[in-house]
C-alpha cells in the first residue's frame, strides 16, 4: 500500500512530486520522502508521517532541480522505521540511483537470503532494496539495462519510478497488479499511481504505463520498453473495490463509476426490504449510491466521519463504550432512528470495526440493520502489496456469512458474489486478481511460509 510519483521536466519537481503526494495520501501514511535531481546530483528527504509532517518550504527548497520522484508508504513488506522511508537513494559504480516501489515482490526474501550469503550488506529490511542489489550487481554498462535485468529476476507486484542522472524512469510488472499513469504538465512528464494527481497539479493525463512497459522520459521525449516476458494480466480489483480515490480513473475505468456498478449489482443479487440506504464512510459512499439508486431508496448519510483525528489521540482512562470507532464515526440519529437500514460497506475484514457500527446504528435507534458488502467474502491475505492481517484473522476465511451475520450483531448479511463483481466491474476472470476473495495466486509464492509483513492493527481507517 504506497503511492508513486515521479515528474520530469519542470523547474519546480519537487513541489510538484509533494503536491502530488497529498493526492495520494490515502495510499500510504506512515512516511513520505522526495528525491530530486539537479544537474547529476541526487538528493534526499524523506521522514516517518504525513506528506504535509515530512516537507516544509525550507525542505523543498533544499531539492532543487528539474526532475523528481516521491513516495508515500504503508508498510507491507518491511516493518515500519525511518530507514525503510522511500525513495531509496543509493550511490553505485555507475553513479546514483533512487527508486521509488509501490507494491509487494515476493520472491525478495529468497533473493536476498542469497545476496547476502555472498556478501551483500542491506541497509534496510524493505523489499525493494533488492531490486537495487541487483542491479548494482550486474556487468551491464547502462542504469536501464541492468534495473530491467534485475527486474526480470523478481516476481511479485511493482509499480516503481527511479531516478538517474538525466533519466526518469517508470516500470510496471507484466501481471499489472497495481496502477501507474502517465500524464503531461507545461511540457514535463508526470507519472503517478493514480490520475487524482494528475487532477491537482492541472496536468493532462496521457495513458497508463502498460503491464510490462519500461517507459523512460529524457530530454529526447518518452521512450518506452517491453523487457520482460509475457504473463498473465492480474490487475488488482481491490483497488476498484477499496483501495484507490473515487476520483482516479484506475485501469482505464473510473472509480466511483465502477463502485456505484458494483452497489447496483449488489441490490440485484442482495435486496433487502428497508428504509434508507446509508454508507459506511467513505469507504462505502459509492456503493450505497449505486444501491440506493438501483432499489429507488433514500440515500442518506447516517454516518458523519471525522477525517481529523491525527495519528495519536488520548483515549479516556474511563470504559466509554465503542470509543475507539466514535471518534472516526459519529451516527446521525435523526436519519437512523426507528428506520430500517441498509448499511453498506466495500469489505468485512476481521469483522470488529463492522460490529462496532452496527452496534452505533442500534444505539442511534435503528429498528433493523441489513449489512450489504459490495465485494465477496475476503478470504485470504494480499501477497501483492494490500495490507491485510493473515488468513487466520480473517472473519471470512473462517465463518460462513450466517455466522458472520451473528458477529457483527445484523438482522441479516449479504455479499456480491465474484460473478457479480467481475461482471459489474466489467472484468473477465482470469484476467484480474482476485486472490483475496477466491485464493487464485497469479504468482506463486516460493515459500508458504513468508508472505508479506502484517500491520493492519496501525491502519488509520
Ligand atoms: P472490519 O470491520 O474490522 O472487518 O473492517 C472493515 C473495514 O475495513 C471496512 O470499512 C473496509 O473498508 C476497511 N478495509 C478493507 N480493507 C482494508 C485494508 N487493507 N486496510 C484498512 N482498512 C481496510
Amino acid at each position: 500500500m504506497c503511492g508513486v510519483v515521479g515528474i520530469f521536466g519542470h523547474p519546480e519537481a519537487a513541489t510538484l512530486a509533494y503536491l502530488s503526494l497529498y493526492a495520494l495520501q490515502h495510499r500510504g501514511q506512515e512516511s513520505a520522502g522526495i528525491v530530486a535531481l539537479n544537474g547529476d546530483e541526487l538528493t534526499r528527504r524523506a521522514g516517518m508521517g504525513l506528506a504535509s509532517e515530512v516537507f516544509s518550504r525550507d525542505v523543498l527548497t533544499a531539492l532543487p532541480g528539474q526532475a523528481a520522484i516521491g513516495h508515500v508508504r504503508y508498510s507491507t513488506a518491511g516493518d515500519s522505521r525511518r530507514s525503510n522511508a522511500q525513495p531509496f537513494l543509493f550511490r553505485h559504480h555507475r553513479g546514483p540511483i533512487a527508486i521509488a516501489h509501490n507494491g509487494n515482490l515476493v520472491n525478495a526474501a529468497v533473493l536476498r537470503e542469497s545476496l547476502e550469503d555472498e556478501g551483500s550488506i542491506f541497509q534496510t529490511t524493505s523489499d525493494t532494496e533488492v531490486v537495487l542489489h541487483l542491479a548494482a550487481r550486474l556487468r551491464v554498462p547502462d542504469i536501464m539495462d541492468a534495473l530491467a535485468s534485475s527486474l526480470r529476476q523478481v516476481r511479485g507486484a511493482y509499480s516503481l519510478v527511479a531516478l538517474v542522472p538525466r533519466r526518469l524512469i517508470a516500470v510496471r510488472d507484466p501481471w499489472g497488479f497495481r496502477p501507474l499513469s502517465i500524464g503531461r504538465v507545461e511540457g514535463a512528464w508526470v507519472v503517478a499511481s493514480e490520475t487524482c494527481a494528475f487532477d491537482l497539479l492541472g496536468a493532462e493525463y496521457v495513458r497508463d504505463v502498460e503491464r510490462g512497459e519500461l517507459v523512460v522520459a529524457d530530454v529526447g521525449g518518452l521512450h518506452s520498453f517491453k523487457p520482460f516476458a509475457t504473463e498473465r494480466a492480474a490487475p488488482c480489483l481491490f483497488e476498484h473495490v477499496y483501495f484507490a480515490r473515487p476520483d482516479s480513473q484506475v485501469f482505464g475505468e473510473s472509480v466511483q463509476a465502477v463502485r456505484k456498478r458494483l452497489g447496483e449489482r449488489l441490490w440485484q443479487e442482495q435486496p433487502a426490504q428497508v428504509e434508507v440506504v446509508t454508507p459506511v464512510p467513505d469507504s462505502g459512499v459509492y456503493a450505497a449510491m449505486g444501491y440506493a439508486r438501483a432499489a429507488g431508496l433514500p440515500f442518506e448519510m447516517g454516518f458523519v466521519r471525522n477525517h481529523y483525528i491525527g495519528r495519536t489521540f488520548i483515549e479516556p482512562t474511563q470504559q466509554i463504550r465503542n470509543f475507539g470507532v466514535r471518534i472516526k464515526l459519529n451516527p446521525v440519529r435523526e436519519i437512523l432512528e426507528g428506520r430500517r437500514i441498509a448499511l453498506i460497506d466495500d469489505s468485512i475484514v476481521r469483522g470488529t470495526t463492522s460490529r462496532k457500527i452496527v452496534q452505533l446504528c442500534r444505539d442511534a435507534g435503528a429498528r433493523e440493520v441489513r449489512v450489504r458488502i459490495s465485494s465477496p467474502p475476503t478470504i485470504g491475505p494480499c501477497h501483492y502489496g494490500i495490507d491485510t492481517p493473515v488468513r487466520e484473522e480473517l472473519i471470512g476465511a473462517r465463518h460462513s456469512v450466517e455466522e458472520i451475520r451473528g458477529f457483527l450483531g445484523a438482522d441479516s448479511l449479504g455479499y456480491l458474489s465474484l460473478e457479480g463483481l467481475l461482471q459489474a466491474a466489467g472484468r473477465v476472470p482470469g484476467e484480474v486478481c482476485t486472490a483475496c476473495w477466491d485464493d487464485d495466486l497469479p504468482v506463486e509464492l516460493p515459500r508458504a511460509d513468508r508472505g508479506q509483513l502484517g500491520l493492519f492493527d496501525k491502519t488509520v481507517r
